[in-house]
This record gives structure tokens, C-alpha cells and sequence, in this order.
């Protein structure tokens, strides 16, 4: 007994001579450059307090970041920066003893915005730097606003989550933003290979865009439509099978749309956005008008036409499409949709979702689908429009022999049109017509 109460004795002047609970240590750090920004995570055992200054004198350009009473707990030495804009980090000596002093090299004078983020998902304190600026070259096979072309149909793909946003988390560790940036990708090279459409990319690798600011970067190219790609999870291993989302004013009904709210407004979260942002990620009632009717109407269309071609090459949770009110699908100009392409927490999906196969067959049913909505609501001006004079909604009793019987064309003519694998044509297809040569 009196050597416990000696050693508590002892316990209670340690912890008094060195107030090892009252210092904040900063335990890693992350970096993922964007095409207009450069992010930098620093993981902190506290919620962390600091202050900043810049050297703007000369090149390179110093942000100089303080933070009190901090200690690093790893050597900056050996940290690469994988930024354009960044040149390097490292630190120098701080203004006070037990404090941190870290210098960010830049290779540009930026205005830097610096926050606090708190926990969220696995993820502890966060002081989160944002440097805006051109921070990785751009990717050569995604199109860039001045390379889309006026009288084809610009789809937005918005592969979703990225960065410091790992989004859903498979069993064997399969990340969401991972296996959608590939179907993405899959899906605007598709895209871009048909004559009369071209693909946007809102992020075209490894970082986050603001939810908020998703959509306007589609409405900035005056984009036809909206894509965004997930992959779904759930507490349990069973669910599995694809859906689709599409805008709803008022919140989910359902369980699962509940849950996709919530999951999907905490990304900004995760991703190191401050959370005050995230109020505007529900919609807002006023904007609730005319043209939002008409986005969600259109939406409803194309996702209709986008689940009919899903269903031929994976299995569906959900039949119909579903209302949910998320950040990404607020856009009033232009109609818009999210895939969740399967439940990544069911490990034969989350298979599924890792093989390049599954990620084409996914990506070739978007696109079949997206194809066929402009065929039907073909937007003024484009190559679709011009061209809606010959085509063909597809009857009972109808091959593509009588078609091109009828149409003074041929059946490989049709096929090479419509990127058909097969002769076979089902009712209420709608296929392009070739002129006659
Ligand atoms: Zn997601």
C-alpha cells in the first residue's frame, strides 16, 4: 500500500513537471495536388492552434506556419512533395522553445487558406493548408474546358470522393475513390470516341473537389449532363447490386437514401473542408424553381434509360431510380445523376468492382444509356439534333435487315452506326439511321 501511494505520489509530479497531455504533436502528413490547388493535411494528436506569416520577397516564396507548444513527431527530411506548386517542407527554428515552426516552399505567391479540422470517419485533428495554384500537369487524355467542342454533347463525369476523401472502404481495403475514378475514366475514353459526344472529367485522379463545387465546374462547360460515379457500402456484408440517384427537394424517404445523405455530406468532411461548409450541401428550398423541375424531370429520364442498360450487366439493388437530396446533383442547368455502381462492403461486388473487366461493362452500360436519353431528348444545336431526323425507334416484329431494307442503308452500316457487338435489336431500342451513300 505505501508503495502504491509512493509511486502515485511519484506519477502525480511527472505529470506536473512535464504536462504531457497539454502538447500537441503533429503526427504525419499527406499532400494531394489538384489541377488548381495544392492541399497539405497535417494529422495532430490535439485540436491544434497556430498562427501564419508569408515571405513573399523572393523565390522561393515561404509560408511560414506556427504552431505552439507542438512537437513533430517524424522526420521532414524525407517527405517528397509531389506538387508543382510545392517545393518543399520543412522546418526552422521556432519562436519558442516545445513549439514548431514548418516553412512551405512556393514555387508561386498564393493566398493560402489554412483550417481546422476536427475528426471524422478514422480520421483524427487535422490542420488543413490549401494553396491554390496549378499544382499537377494536366492529364493528356482528359479534355480540358478549351479543348470541348460546341456541337457535341458534353457529359461531366464526376468520379466521386478522391484525396484525403477515401470515400467507402472495402473488406479487403478496396478504396470507393479509387475503383470510380477507373470507371470514369473507362467512361469518358468511351465518351470521346463517339463522334457526337465529349467527356469532362471534374477530377481526372487522386484529389478532392468541394462537393458544392462539383456541379459548377460541369455548369462552367455548359455541360448536357451530369455523371457522378460511387460505389455504395452498408454496415453488413450482404447488400450488393447497383443503383441510381437522382434529385429530390425534399430529404430521402427510404433507409438507404438516408444513409447515402449522410455519408456523402460527410465527405467534405473527411476530405478537410471546413464543416460550416456542408450546411449548403442539402438543397435549398428556394431553389426549388421551374428549371429545377425541368433538371429533375430530365434526370429521372436519362437515369431511366442509363438503369435499363446497368441491369443487362450487373445486379441491381434498386429497379427505379431514387430520390435523395445530395450536394453533387443541385444543378438547375443541366440534368444530373449519381451511380452507385455496387456495394463495395460486399466482398464478391467488391471483387467485381477491382477487375477492369467489371469497371468496361460498367462504363460501356453508362454510356449506351447516356447515348440513348440524347437520342431521345437530343439538345438544341448539337450533333444529336442534327441528326435525330434518322433515327429509328425499334418496333415489334422489326431486324435490322427490314431496317436497312427500309432505310436504303445495311445491316453493318446500322451496327457500325449504333457500336452495335450484335444483330440483336429489342423493342423500344432507339437506333441511329445512316444517310443512304
Ligand atoms: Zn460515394
Amino acid at each position: 500500500m505505501q508503495r502504491l501511494i509512493a509511486g502515485l505520489i511519484t506519477l502525480a509530479l511527472v505529470c506536473f513537471a512535464v504536462p504531457a497531455a497539454a502538447k500537441n504533436t503533429i503526427e504525419n502528413i499527406r499532400m494531394w495536388p489538384s489541377p488548381d490547388r495544392t492541399r497539405v493535411v497535417f494529422d495532430m494528436s490535439q485540436e491544434p492552434d497556430f498562427s501564419y506569416f508569408q515571405l513573399n520577397q523572393s523565390h522561393p516564396f515561404r509560408l511560414v506556419i506556427d504552431l505552439p507548444a507542438t512537437e513533430l513527431t517524424f522526420n521532414l527530411e524525407g517527405f517528397e512533395t509531389n506538387s508543382l506548386l510545392v517545393k518543399k517542407i520543412r522546418t526552422s527554428t521556432p519562436k519558442t522553445s516545445g513549439s514548431t515552426r514548418l516553412v512551405v516552399e512556393l514555387d508561386q505567391v498564393v493566398e493560402p487558406k489554412i483550417n481546422v479540422v476536427g475528426p471524422s470517419g478514422d480520421r483524427g485533428h487535422r490542420l488543413v493548408v490549401d494553396l491554390p495554384g496549378t499544382s499537377v500537369k494536366r492529364d493528356a487524355t482528359a479534355l480540358s474546358a478549351d479543348d470541348l467542342q460546341e456541337r457535341k454533347v458534353t457529359v461531366a463525369i464526376d468520379a466521386g470522393h478522391g484525396g484525403e476523401d477515401p470515400g467507402s472502404v472495402g473488406p479487403r481495403g478496396t478504396y470507393e475513390k479509387d475503383v470510380v475514378l477507373r470507371v470514369a475514366r473507362a467512361l469518358a475514353n468511351m465518351i470521346n470516341a463517339d463522334p457526337t459526344m465529349q467527356a469532362y472529367l471534374i477530377r481526372s485522379d487522386d484529389y478532392y473537389v468541394d462537393l458544392n463545387e462539383r456541379p459548377r465546374k460541369a455548369e462552367r462547360v455548359n455541360a448536357d449532363l451530369f455523371v457522378s460515379i460511387h460505389a455504395d457500402a452498408f454496415v453488413t456484408p450482404q447488400p450488393r447490386g447497383a443503383s441510381i440517384w437522382v434529385l429530390s427537394n425534399r430529404r430521402a424517404s427510404t433507409e438507404m437514401g438516408r444513409l447515402l445523405e449522410n455519408k456523402e455530406r460527410l465527405s467534405d468532411v473527411l476530405a478537410g473542408v471546413e464543416p460550416a461548409v456542408n450546411d449548403k450541401a442539402f438543397l435549398n428550398q428556394t431553389l426549388v424553381s421551374m428549371k429545377m423541375d425541368h433538371a429533375m424531370l430530365s434526370g429521372y429520364e436519362a437515369a431511366t434509360e442509363v438503369l435499363s442498360e446497368l441491369k443487362r450487366i450487373t445486379k441491381m439493388h434498386k429497379t427505379k431510380p431514387q430520390h435523395a437530396s445530395l450536394a453533387v446533383l443541385t444543378s438547375t442547368a443541366m440534368p444530373s445523376m449519381l451511380v452507385e455502381t455496387g456495394f463495395i462492403s460486399n466482398p464478391t461486388e467488391e471483387q467485381l468492382l477491382l477487375s477492369n473487366q467489371h469497371q468496361q461493362k460498367l462504363a460501356r452500360a453508362i454510356y449506351q444509356g447516356v447515348r440513348s436519353y440524347f437520342m431521345r431528348r437530343p439538345p438544341d444545336g448539337t450533333l444529336f439534333a442534327t441528326n435525330r431526323a434518322s433515327r429509328h425507334v425499334v418496333k415489334s416484329g422489326e431486324s435490322l435487315s427490314i431496317l436497312a431494307n427500309r432505310y436504303n442503308t445495311s445491316v453493318s452500316a446500322i451496327k457500325a452506326r449504333n457500336k452495335l457487338d450484335s444483330s440483336v435489336i429489342r423493342i423500344g431500342q432507339v437506333l441511329e439511321i445512316p444517310t443512304p451513300e
